[in-house]
Parts: structure tokens; C-alpha cells; sequence
């Protein structure tokens, strides 16, 4: 039998419920349950695949190819776990179902509306999971409380808690307790608004989370317990912490698993095991070095956009006894005049992944600084492209070099469109994603890195290294070490000789957990600090010898 929590959020967004919903997961996981956790979002599109990161953030992709909401990346680096197409659901996706059964002829003589119509098929694809044997699946509703884009989803949940016994179906509301420094006082009033909206949508939290910036006082955790019609001990405070990756333990601190288990009436768990969570985190707030690495892509005002990059640098930062600083540099700046100031001083570069034009010559020049200066460079899909293309470019010699991405006319299609995308028209789900087989070639830096020759990588693309080059480019020394052992793509490149020069077809940041940080980017972190360890040797030598 499965068991079902909902976490709703309130009163603004922002506050982490992606976060709250891994962290109570990896609680529970590590009490030996098997967890997992899917996100229902309530905008329109089908998937946040045509979404620009502006809008959205990243856009995550799972095994099976979906392109889904961020958030699934974190359930994934919290868990362990492979997700799927059906742990990421939007309005978009059940209503385009539910048309197509209309149009099916499925509901022939009735008028298909909201109730039941939409909630029926809501409620049977947060159910959908169950056949896979979890013991607790975890439901997150995207949007705050209150949305009219939300109300359906609130309604099935109110339908499946009234369908269920009471201890198989819980709601934890994740809410905001601000903290008002003219005042010097936390407020609770918007809790209870929230709560008060959800309980008029025919739904009443069990658990209520409180984020805040200030402890929660024992008085104050019964005030809102009294107003909001929960047990004080179903009052959970959620501080401002120093990683997300420390959430899981200020939960288990605040014993938000055990209040969950007992709702559920589930009596009998073990202690939980976070023994490698703890030695990871240990290792996170306590590193031993620092590493600069550059980011270079065109979307760094946004925090979202390079999220699983940015968390796969946390774990192999933490493996390394290293503190990984990124800095942002906007490809859009960088010029021919200004590319060795603004890169000067970085420990590694690594050129993001893109679409378009924008920002395109400022990565190739990144990568030719990286190339011709020996410093660590890892390039991932866009920017494994276009360290081909500097290559074309500066020791081919082919000097209009480019993707027909951003240049359809080009002399030298180095990067071309893949066979199979030349007839595609449609723009939602229809690029190379998910995983694919790449065979590794013994004896280069790949084969060091992954220790085997056989992998499987996760993509989200549609341009490709075009073979009729790969002799060239090999002969002139960029080494395809990596390629599709059915297509023959290339999904590997590297520079024998290089420090460290690697661009990779595939987004290995995907695959990165705080279990299994990804080893490319762990070997990247330790090429950082190799190349940051010789910088600071060869300084001290060049200082006289009294001053050092
Ligand atoms: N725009 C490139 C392509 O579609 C790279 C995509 C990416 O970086 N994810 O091939």
C-alpha cells in the first residue's frame, strides 16, 4: 500500500518547496523507505521544454528523455534515484489527454469539465507511481496557494484525501513567516490567511513548515498551531540555512520525519542512516582550497539557468576538499581586447550549454584562451560545439568554421544538424534526449576519467560534430574520445597534451548526486586546483626571496 504527501506552498514562491519536499524524502529514505517524489505544475505548456530559461530556470532531463522542471534535479541529487516522464505533470499535459480522449470518442454523450473530468485524470496520474512499489510518493504542487491556475490540483487532492483513510493521504504546507525589523516581530498572519484559503478549497494542512529568517519561539509555533488547527509538535520551523544540502538535518532536528510517519500511522521505522549525507556536508562546509572557475554562458544574471551545473560543482567541490567559486562571466562581452583581463586569474573555464546566436563569439574566444594557455576547460553540449569550432577555426585554419545553428550558410559546417532532426518541424520534445550509449577509447583522458569504456549519458540536443570533418580535426589533433557506438556520433572531444581540455556532446551535470558526484566534474575540480596549486608555486618563486 502507498502512501501519499502533498506539499502545498503559501503565501509567496520562492520558498523552497522543491527543497522541503527532497529533504523530508531523503528522511524518509533513509529510515529504509522507498520514496519518491514527483512535481504537478499548474502552467499550460505540455513541459517546460520550450520554455526559455528566463521564464523557468533550467530545464531538467530525465533519463527517458522528458523535459521537465528543475526541481526534478533535486530530487534526483538528494535521492539517488532515476525520475521519469510521469514524476513531471503539467495542466498543459492533462488537459492535451484529456482532448484526446474527448476526441477518441471516450466520453461520448457527456460534457467533459474540470470536475470530474480534470480532477479524475489528475488524481490518476498522481497515483500513477504506486505500481512501482514505493511505500511513500511524494506530490509537490508547483504555485502558491491561492492561484486559480492551482484550484484543480488542490481539488483532486481534496477528493484523494477524502477517497482515502485519513493515514494513507497528508498535506504539508510550506509557508512564509516573515520578519518585520520595524517591528522586531515575526508575523503570522499570512500563514493563517494561507491556511484559511486552503481549508476553503476543501483541504486542511496536517504539517505546516514555517520558512523564517528567525528562530520560531515555542509560543509563537502554538499561536500558529491554535489559528491554523494543527498540533504545536505539526509546527515546523525551516531556517535560513548555509546549503541545501543541510535542510535534510534542520528537518530531522525539527522531526518533521517522525510527526509525518506518525500521521501516516506508520509506527515501527528505524533510526535513519545519513551517514554519507553527513560526511558529504562535513566536507562541504569545511573545505581545505579554493578554486575560480569561470562560467561562461549568456544566462549568468539568472540563478536557475545553470542550476544542475552549479550543484554538480557542490559535490565535486565537496569530494575534492574544495570550495568551488563560479564566477559568472556574460559571453556576450567578451571581445578579442578584453578576453585576457576577464579571464585572467580563473582556475578552469567551463563553456555552458545554449541555443542561439547570442553570445557565441565571446565562448569560442573563451575556449581559445583555455586552449592556448593550457587552463582546465570543460565544455558541455553548446560549449563542447564551439571548442570544435575554435579548433576548426585557429589550427585547421578553417577560419569561417561554424554550426549551421548560427550560421546556415556556413562554407565549413563543422557542427551541422543531426540526420534525423533535418525533417523536424515541431518544437516540443523533439530534440536527442535522454540517455544514449557512448564508447569510450582506452588510454585517453575520458577512459582515465570514467575508468571504463562503456557509458550512458543524458542529452538535449539537435546539432552534432560533423563526421566529414572528424579526419581533419583528428589529424590536426583534437581527439574524438568518446562517440555513439551505433551512430558514430561524436560525443566526446579532448586535446592530448592539454592539462585538461574535454567537451562532451552529453549534459553530464544531470547525472551528478551528493552519492555519486559525476566524475567528470570531480576530475575538473581537481585539474582546477592542480592549475591554482602551480599558479601559486611559480608566484612565490618569482617574488624575492625575502618577501616570501
Ligand atoms: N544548441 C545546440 C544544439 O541544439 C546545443 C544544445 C545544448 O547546449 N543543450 O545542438
Amino acid at each position: 500500500m502507498t502512501k501519499y504527501i502533498f506539499v502545498t506552498g503559501g503565501v509567496t514562491s520562492s520558498l523552497g518547496k522543491g527543497i522541503v519536499s527532497a529533504s523530508l524524502a531523503k528522511l524518509l529514505q533513509a529510515r529504509g523507505f522507498k520514496v519518491t517524489i514527483q512535481k504537478f505544475d499548474p502552467y499550460i505548456n505540455v513541459d517546460p521544454g520550450t520554455l526559455n530559461p528566463y521564464e523557468h530556470g533550467e530545464c531538467y532531463v530525465t533519463e527517458d528523455g522528458a523535459e521537465t522542471d528543475l526541481d526534478l534535479g533535486h530530487y534526483e541529487r538528494f535521492l539517488n534515484i532515476f525520475t521519469t516522464q510521469a514524476n513531471n505533470v503539467t495542466t498543459g499535459r492533462i488537459y492535451q489527454s484529456v482532448i484526446n480522449k474527448e476526441r477518441e470518442g471516450a466520453f461520448l454523450g457527456k460534457t467533459v469539465q474540470v470536475i470530474p473530468h480534470i480532477t479524475d485524470e489528475i488524481k490518476q496520474r498522481m497515483q500513477l507511481l504506486s505500481t512501482f512499489g514505493y511505500d511513500i510518493i511524494i506530490t509537490e504542487i508547483g504555485g502558491t496557494v491561492g492561484d486559480i491556475e492551482s484550484l484543480p490540483f488542490i481539488e483532486a487532492v481534496r477528493q484523494l484525501q477524502w477517497e482515502m483513510p485519513d493515514e494513507d493521504c497528508i498535506v504539508v504546507h510550506l509557508t512564509l513567516v516573515p520578519y518585520l525589523k520595524a517591528a522586531k516581530e515575526l508575523k503570522t498572519k499570512p500563514t493563517q490567511h494561507s491556511v484559511k484559503m486552503m481549508s476553503e478549497n476543501g483541504v486542511h494542512p496536517d504539517i505546516i513548515v514555517c520558512r523564517t529568517e528567525q528562530p520560531l519561539s515555542k509560543e509563537l509555533k502554538s499561536k500558529i498551531a491554535l489559528f491554523c488547527n494543527v498540533k504545536p509538535e505539526a509546527v515546523i520551523e525551516a531556517a535560513d540555512a548555509r546549503s541545501i544540502y543541510e535542510v535534510p538535518l534542520l528537518m530531522q532536528e525539527e522531526q518533521l520525519d517522525v510527526i509525518v510517519l506518525k500521521k501516516l500511522n506508520i509506527t515501527w521505522f528505524p533510526e535513519p542512516d545519513l551517514t554519507v549525507w553527513k560526511g558529504f556536508l562535513a566536507k562541504l562546509l569545511h573545505p581545505k582550497s579554493t578554486v575560480t572557475i569561470g562560467l561562461i554562458g549568456k544566462y549568468i544574471e539568472l540563478q536557475d539557468a545553470y542550476k544542475s551545473i552549479l550543484e554538480a560543482f557542490i559535490h565535486a567541490g565537496a569530494i575534492n576538499e574544495c570550495k568551488v567559486v563560479v564566477q559568472d562571466v556574460h559571453s556576450e562581452f567578451i571581445t578579442p581586447e578584453n578576453v585576457d583581463e576577464k579571464l585572467e586569474g580563473l582556475d578552469g573555464l567551463l563553456v555552458a550549454p545554449g541555443f542561439g546566436l547570442r553570445g557565441i563569439d565571446g565562448k569560442i574566444l573563451a575556449v581559445q584562451y583555455a586552449r592556448e594557455k593550457g587552463l582546465p576547460f570543460f565544455g558541455i553540449c553548446l560549449g563542447m560545439q564551439m571548442s570544435v569550432i575554435e579548433y576548426a577555426r585557429n589550427v585547421l585554419k578553417l577560419s569561417h568554421a561554424h554550426s549551421t545553428e548560427m550560421d546556415a550558410g556556413t562554407k565549413d559546417p563543422v557542427i551541422d544538424l543531426m540526420e534525423g532532426q533535418k525533417s523536424v518541424t515541431s518544437k516540443g520534445g523533439t530534440m536527442r534526449l535522454g540517455a544514449y550509449p557512448c564508447k569510450i577509447q582506452k588510454g585517453t583522458l575520458a577512459y582515465e576519467i570514467y575508468g571504463t569504456e562503456h557509458i550512458s549519458e543524458r542529452h538535449r540536443h539537435r546539432w552534432e560534430l560533423n563526421n566529414k570533418y572528424l579526419d581533419a580535426l583528428q589529424q590536426a589533433g583534437l581527439k574524438a574520445s568518446g562517440t555513439n557506438p551505433e551512430t558514430n556520433l561524436v560525443e566526446i572531444v579532448e586535446i592530448p597534451g592539454h592539462p585538461f581540455f574535454i567537451g562532451v556532446q552529453y549534459h553530464p551535470e544531470l547525472k551528478s548526486t551528493v552519492e555519486n558526484p559525476h566524475p567528470l566534474f570531480v576530475h575538473f575540480v581537481k585539474a582546477a586546483k592542480a592549475f591554482a596549486a602551480r599558479k601559486d608555486n611559480l608566484a612565490g618563486e618569482s617574488l624575492p626571496n625575502e618577501l616570501v
